[in-house]
């Protein structure tokens, strides 16, 4: 091979990597284009669990944008979907995997790990799969870990396209960021400025309803400015749905995700 075709095949392959690499994160808008993020999954109508399989299930079904669910973080270190710090009762910081088994949820489903979670949700390319990761009550480095195994997680299982990242602990989101500079990470808490979050990596801001339309009026539109993308949680209220959608709010997490729906179908 001549000096000129070796360096044709060169920026073939530099092409056809660099594709590769680009296809990885966007899908083709292959996932709904719409502000619908079922919170918990969509589990209201239907009488579902919150965070159970069913409720991921029933997310898809309506053609949600994201199913938001919560994942805590066992003694031995499996990454569990549930909201609270306890399962049923059982704790779940300081109880294993094995033994919150001894419980079911209320449609039969055991507690859901994260990887059975996502899994699951990587059947269909529709819905995005958002990912809040617990803060542990067992203390900042807890959480930290914690993030490193829900990035290991997701690597392992190639889940990328479909995970975004929520926390409320700021470092622990950091972390996120810092491992995967690549995923989408929100930030949830409400008191960091979109500057500094924007400073740090963060793909949006998802902050709770009132944040945007009491404390800080102005941050909504200034997130916007700076390319920061905007996730308001949770509105279940018709009038303050109309309210962010006028206010081009990217998302809007719900418990009413058929409710949302139909508020954008009179737009
Ligand atoms: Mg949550």
């Amino acid at each position: 091979m001549n000096n000129s075709a070796r360096i044709i095949l060169i920026l073939a392959i530099m092409a056809i990597s660099h594709v590769s690499c680009t296809t990885r994160r966007t899908t083709g808008g292959q996932f709904a284009n719409n502000p619908v993020i079922a919170h918990r999954g969509a589990w209201k109508t239907k009488g579902l669990p919150q965070n159970s399989i069913a409720a991921l299930h029933e997310a898809i079904r309506l053609g949600c944008a994201g199913t938001e669910f919560d994942v805590h973080l066992t003694q031995d270190d499996v990454l569990v979907v549930n909201h609270d710090a306890d399962f049923l009762g059982i704790d779940v910081a300081t109880s294993t995997y094995e033994e919150l088994l001894a419980k079911k949820l209320p449609n039969g489903e055991s507690i859901p790990t994260a990887r059975d979670y996502l899994l699951e949700g990587m059947k269909q390319q529709k819905t995005k799969l958002i990912f809040e990761l617990k803060t542990s009550r067992l203390g900042k480095e807890r959480t930290k870990y914690s993030a490193d195994l829900a990035v290991a997680l997701v690597k392992e299982l190639g889940a990328e396209q479909w995970v975004e990242y929520i926390m409320f602990d700021y470092d622990g989101a950091k972390r996120i960021i810092e491992l995967d500079p690549d995923a989408k990470v929100w930030y949830l808490n409400g008191d960091v400025a979109p500057q500094q979050a924007k400073a740090d990596g963060f793909f949006g801001l998802d902050y709770h309803f009132t944040v945007f339309r009491d404390k800080q009026p102005t941050w909504l539109q200034e997130a916007k400015r700076l390319g920061l993308a905007v996730n308001v949680w949770t509105v279940n209220d018709r009038a303050e749905m109309v309210r962010l959608l006028d206010q081009k709010a990217e998302f809007i997490t719900t418990d009413e995700p058929e409710l949302l729906f139909e508020v954008l179908s009179e737009r």
